[in-house]
C-alpha cells in the first residue's frame, strides 16, 4: 500500500470522499487521490517522495509557479505584523488601489474569501440595483456553487432549467433562466420571453470550467447589446480568465466592458481571495453606504492581500503573458502533431479532447465528442505514471506557468504523444 493509500483510506473516515472539494476525489479518472505534501515551481512533490510536473496548478491560482519567492516574501512579512486585524487596514487598499488605476471598468471593488463568494454578491448588487429577480446563465458556465448558480439548460429553451445538485432552493431555480453558448437566436429568445425579468446576465467571457470553450466575438457582442437593450446588467465571470489571459483579463480580449465583473483565484496569488467590482454607482448600492448587504469576517485577510498584491505586481507590465502565450503556442503545436487528440488553447489555458471532432473550435458541450471523459481518464494513470500531474477530470483545463520551461512542455507533448499512442 502506497501512503497515498493509506492516507485516503483515513480521509475518507473524516471527510465526504476523503477530501473538501469534489474533484480532488478523482471520481473522474478513478483510483487513488495522489496525497500531496507540496509543491515547487513547476513540480509537485507526493507523500511517497515522488515529483510531478504540475498542470493543474492549484486549479488556476498559481500563475507564478507554487513557492515564488516574492509571494512568499510578501506572506511572511505579513505574518509578521499580525495575520488578522478585522480593522480597516491599508494592505487591501493597495492591493484595490493597483486594480482599480489597471482596470478602467472596476472602479469600485470588493474583496471576499472565494470566486463563489464573489459571485453571490455581485449578483445580489444586480437584484438590488435593478429592483429584477431572474439571472442569465449559461449552460456549461460554472460560476461557483451558490444555488441559483447550480443549474444547466434541458435541451430546448422551452424546458426547465434542471439542478446539477440536490438541496437547491425552488426560488433559485425558478429565477435562473438558462441559455446555450455560441446561439445568438436563442439569446434573442430568452430576451424576447424574460428580457424585462433579468436582472444580470452572468456568463464566463471564456468559459473553461467545462472544457475550454471559446466563445465568438459576436456571440459576447450581441450579449452585451441585449443586456443594455433590455435595462439587464452584464456581469463577466472573470474568476478563472482574470489576470491569466491578460492584466485585465478576457474583457480586455473581447473590448467589452461589463457592468460587474468577479474575481477569484490569482487575484489572491494562492491564497483564499474573492472580488467582485465594476461600475461606481453600482458598486456603492452595497453596505455600508448601500442597501445590500455583504460583510465578511476573514474578508481582506491582510496575509492575502499581501499575497494578492505580490502577485499582481509581477503580472501588471504585461511581459509574463507574452511568454506565457509563447509557451502556450509551443505546447499548442507539439499536441497538435497527436493523432485523435484535439487541443483547444487560450494563452496559457489549454485543454485536451481525445475523440472524433469535427469543428475547429469547440464552442458549447453539445460539441464534446462521445466518450472524451472515458479516453481522458483511460489515459490519465498512464500520465501519472509518467510524472505528469494533469486535473483529475477530461473537463478541466490544463494550465501553464511562468515556472513552466520549455524543457517541461515538451515533456509534457511525449507523455502524452506516448500515451495517446497506446490507448
Ligand atoms: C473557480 C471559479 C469559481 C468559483 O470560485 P471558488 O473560489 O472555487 O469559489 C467561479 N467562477 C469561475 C469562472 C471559476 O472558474
Amino acid at each position: 500500500m502506497s501512503r497515498s493509500e493509506e492516507l485516503y483510506a483515513r480521509a475518507l473516515r473524516v471527510a465526504p470522499g476523503g477530501v473538501h472539494s469534489p474533484v480532488r476525489a478523482f471520481k473522474g479518472v478513478g483510483g487513488t487521490p495522489v496525497f500531496m505534501t507540496g509543491g515547487s515551481q513547476a513540480r509537485l512533490r507526493d507523500v511517497d517522495g515522488r515529483e510531478y510536473l504540475d498542470f493543474c496548478m492549484a486549479f488556476g491560482p498559481l500563475i507564478l509557479g507554487h513557492g515564488n519567492a516574492q509571494v512568499r516574501e510578501a506572506v511572511v512579512a505579513a505574518l509578521d505584523r499580525g495575520w488578522s486585524l478585522g480593522t480597516a487596514e491599508p494592505y487591501s487598499l493597495e492591493l484595490g488601489e493597483f486594480i482599480c488605476s489597471r482596470i478602467p471598468w472596476v472602479q469600485n471593488l470588493r474583496f471576499v474569501n472565494s470566486g463563489t463568494e464573489a459571485v453571490m454578491s455581485a449578483l445580489r448588487v444586480a437584484r438590488g440595483a435593478t429592483g429584477r429577480s431572474k439571472i442569465l446563465k449559461f449552460e456549461g458556465c460554472y460560476h461557483g456553487h451558490a444555488d441559483a448558480m447550480l443549474l444547466r439548460a434541458g435541451s430546448g429553451l422551452a424546458e426547465a432549467a434542471l439542478p446539477d445538485s440536490a438541496g437547491l432552493g425552488a426560488e433559485a431555480v425558478r429565477e435562473t433562466v438558462v441559455a446555450p453558448l455560441d446561439d445568438e437566436a436563442a439569446l434573442a429568445a430568452v430576451f424576447a420571453q424574460h428580457g424585462k425579468e433579468i436582472a444580470a446576465a452572468i456568463i464566463e467571457p471564456l468559459p473553461a470550467n467545462y472544457g475550454l470553450l471559446p466563445q465568438r466575438q459576436a456571440f459576447l457582442e450581441t450579449l452585451a447589446r441585449l443586456t443594455r437593450q433590455h435595462g439587464a446588467l452584464l456581469i463577466f465571470d472573470e474568476v478563472i480568465s482574470g489576470f491569466r489571459v491578460g492584466f485585465q483579463g478576457y474583457c480586455a480580449v473581447a473590448g467589452i466592458e461589463p457592468d460587474l465583473v468577479t474575481y477569484g483565484k490569482i487575484i489572491g496569488g494562492g491564497f483564499p481571495v474573492g472580488a467582485y467590482g465594476g461600475r461606481r454607482e453600482l458598486m456603492q448600492q452595497v453596505a455600508p453606504v448601500g442597501p445590500v448587504y455583504q460583510a465578511g469576517t476573514l474578508s481582506a485577510n491582510p496575509v492575502a492581500m499581501c499575497a494578492g498584491l505580490a502577485a499582481l505586481r509581477q503580472l501588471a507590465d504585461g511581459s509574463l503573458y507574452a511568454q506565457l502565450e509563447a509557451r502556450g503556442a509551443r505546447l499548442e503545436r507539439a499536441l497538435r502533431g497527436v493523432p485523435k487528440l484535439h487541443v483547444q488553447r487560450v494563452g496559457s489555458v489549454f485543454w485536451m479532447c481525445l475523440g472524433e471532432v469535427t469543428q475547429d473550435v469547440i464552442r458549447t458541450p453539445k460539441q464534446f465528442p462521445a466518450g472524451c471523459a472515458q479516453r481522458y481518464a483511460s489515459m490519465y494513470h498512464p500520465l501519472l505514471a509518467r510524472g505528469i500531474y494533469l486535473a483529475p477530470s477530461g473537463f478541466e483545463v490544463g494550465f501553464l506557468s511562468a515556472a513552466h520551461s520549455d524543457a517541461d512542455i515538451d515533456q509534457l507533448a511525449e507523455a502524452v504523444a506516448a500515451t495517446v499512442a497506446k490507448l
